[in-house]
């Protein structure tokens, strides 16, 4: 018990419970497939990254187009988190192993990324990927420096 202050990527045992417990909940909701729709949308802002500039009538006609296969893809991260729960690297960063930081992982349980390296990815992302409008780099930093 005298360990229980003891503090694991940054977090608590008590919070790596409750994110645990948050996990399990989002992975039976995706399961039973009910409120995917709704969850999705809240939990996918910031795999959306910049997008949260368009119009929110353009984002739930395009979140409603992909929900198929975002649906599989979210509970695959979700498992994925909970498998880092198990072997003790939740909270850590999959790439540079900093810690990814509380504020982070309350906004996104299913981060696997530091926002250092998550923005790396999305950088290389929006290089990869075809037919999306091209943003302004400044408001793109502002949003991302917003996020903590
Ligand atoms: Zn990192």
């Amino acid at each position: 018990m005298a360990t229980a202050n003891k503090k694991q990527h940054g977090l608590t045992k008590m919070e790596i419970a409750r994110f645990k417990r948050e996990l399990e909940q989002k992975r039976d909701e995706v399961l039973m497939g009910e409120k995917v729709m709704r969850m999705d949308l809240q939990t996918s802002q910031e795999d959306l990254m910049d997008e949260a500039d368009l119009a929110s009538s353009d984002i739930d006609q395009s979140m409603r187009m992909r929900l198929g296969n975002r649906e599989f893809l979210l509970l695959k991260k979700v498992e994925q988190a909970l498998a880092r729960v198990e072997e003790g690297t939740y909270g850590e960063c999959q790439s540079c192993g900093a810690d990814i930081g509380m504020k982070r992982l309350e906004a996104r349980q299913t981060a696997e990324l530091c926002i250092a390296c998550k923005e790396e990815e999305e950088r290389k992302e929006n290089l990869s990927v075809h037919g999306r409008k091209p943003k302004s780099l400044g408001q793109t930093l502002g949003a991302k420096l917003s996020l903590g």
